[in-house]
């Protein structure tokens, strides 16, 4: 049986965890926390990452809302983003506590037999070939050890010699919040300002006889986060009302600065994922841009891979090279919409909406000085058909047939887009 070490029990860590398991594996997860996951923001899944969900054997509860539709609006009340899942054939996305879905893979995981060490960091990884150890665990080897220690990983360079990863200009500003009454739970709703200037409110859980619960998100570049937090929080308190004022009665509930959590992010872009007998899975693979909301997508597809590749390989080297094959292919797309996304930094908040106008702000922006677009804040453009077309998500993880209905409406609707223009 093969004896695999995971590292991180976060949501690449736990699922890959459980697809190895289901796959005949022996496997042990080590956590360098003490104990399950407590705290971490609202994330949406998009649509292939509840096929890959589904595919471990896992699901949502009825308390993570379905997410219909996307919008985005610049101050003036403009729409620049109209996603409607729908109109998709991939279905649509949920809203969910980080935290909840960590705890239902947790349990997933517990019950298939998987083996955990908490308080457990892996300080590095030794050998590569013959079998893999952990330092700072104990002893032993591994045939297989799954590095998924997230976006700041420090073991990533045990696999990848040359690493282009770096911190993300921008932070977010985020707290899990009451929703007033009337507030849609099926929208994940954006409002933005020129481009440097974003809020969100995510639906994250619902529940019968609660209120239901959304994750706020404010953007910030990340070397203004000390201003901010000497800055009196009133101050800040007006900038998101003259940006959104309908959130008024969710931002006058924040009473301290602590009322709310830093989130700093990394863009990670390894060059290789696996080596010997070490992979990344995750956010340690490929760390992306928060405002693609597909990062747990991301992680859950990349677990169903791995564990199909190795069942299908000769041996662990042939199925590496397999999942690294399969799985740089949905990234490198996640990559391109982020940069396309980045490279509209302006279209999408200071010109009317969407359309030809949207996309030749697109080409200006992208002569523009590579500093400036490397700090290009947000992530969703005014483009409907391109944000379509990741949030629909061409994802390898979604079955084939789903995927070929998904490309051809993307096509059709991208196609129907520009003509209008
Ligand atoms: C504010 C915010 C909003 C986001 N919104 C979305 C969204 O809407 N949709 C979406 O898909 N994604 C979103 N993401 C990204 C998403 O959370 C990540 O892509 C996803 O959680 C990746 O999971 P991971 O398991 O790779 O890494 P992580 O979740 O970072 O897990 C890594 C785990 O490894 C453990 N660890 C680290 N080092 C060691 C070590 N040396 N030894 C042992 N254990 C270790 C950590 O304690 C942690 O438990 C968001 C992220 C943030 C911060």
């Amino acid at each position: 049986m093969l004896q695999v070490a995971v590292v991180g029990a976060g949501v690449a860590g736990l699922a890959s965890a459980i697809a190895l398991r289901r796959a005949g594996a022996s496997v042990t997860v080590f956590e360098r926390r003490s104990g399950p996951a407590t705290g971490g923001a609202g994330v949406l899944l998009q649509p292939s990452g509840l096929v890959a969900l589904a595919a471990i054997g896992g699901a949502l509860d009825p308390e993570s809302p379905a997410i219909r539709r996307l919008e985005g609006r610049r101050r003036d009340g403009k729409r620049v983003l109209d996603l409607d899942y729908g109109r998709y054939p991939a279905g649509n996305g949920r809203g969910v506590v980080r935290a909840t879905l960590v705890n239902r893979l947790l349990a997933l995981a517990e019950a298939a037999g998987v083996a955990f060490r908490f308080a457990s960091p892996v300080t590095a990884i030794t050998g590569h070939a013959g079998g893999a150890a952990l330092r700072g665990v104990g002893k032993g080897t591994w045939d297989l050890i799954v590095v998924a220690d997230g976006a700041h990983s420090p073991l990533r360079e045990t696999v990848a010699p040359v690493d282009r990863t770096r911190a993300y200009d921008w932070s977010a500003l985020w707290a899990l919040v009451p929703l007033p009454g009337d507030w849609p739970r099926d929208v994940l709703q954006q409002r933005y300002h020129r481009g440097d200037r974003m809020a969100g409110i995510l639906p994250v859980a619902q529940g019968r006889g609660k209120p239901a619960v959304g994750t706020f998100f404010w953007s910030v570049r990340h070397d203004a986060v000390t201003a901010w937090r000497q800055a009196p929080l009133q101050e800040w308190k007006a900038a998101v009302l003259r940006l959104w004022p309908s959130l008024a009665p969710i931002v006058d509930a924040f009473r301290t600065h602590d009322d709310l959590h830093v989130a700093t992010y990394r863009d990670a872009r390894p060059s290789r994922w696996h080596r010997g007998r070490v992979v990344l899975v995750g956010d340690a693979a490929h760390g992306t841009s928060p405002q693609l909301g597909n990062g747990v997508t991301l992680a859950l597809g990349d677990a169903v891979v791995l564990a199909r590749a190795l069942a299908r390989a000769p041996d662990i080297p042939a199925g590496l090279n397999a999942y690294e094959r399969e799985r740089r292919t949905a990234v490198r797309f996640t990559n391109l919409c982020d940069s396309i996304a980045r490279s509209q930094r302006h279209c999408a908040v200071s010109r009317q909406g969407a359309g030809a106008s949207a996309w030749r702000g697109s080409r200006q922006a992208s002569a523009t000085p590579p500093r400036r677009r490397a700090v290009a804040p947000h992530g969703w453009p005014c483009a409907p058909p391109w944000t379509a077309l990741l949030v629909a998500h061409v994802d390898l993880a979604t079955p084939r047939s789903s995927r070929l209905a998904t490309a051809a409406h993307t096509a059709t609707e991208t196609w129907q887009y520009f003509r209008k223009g």
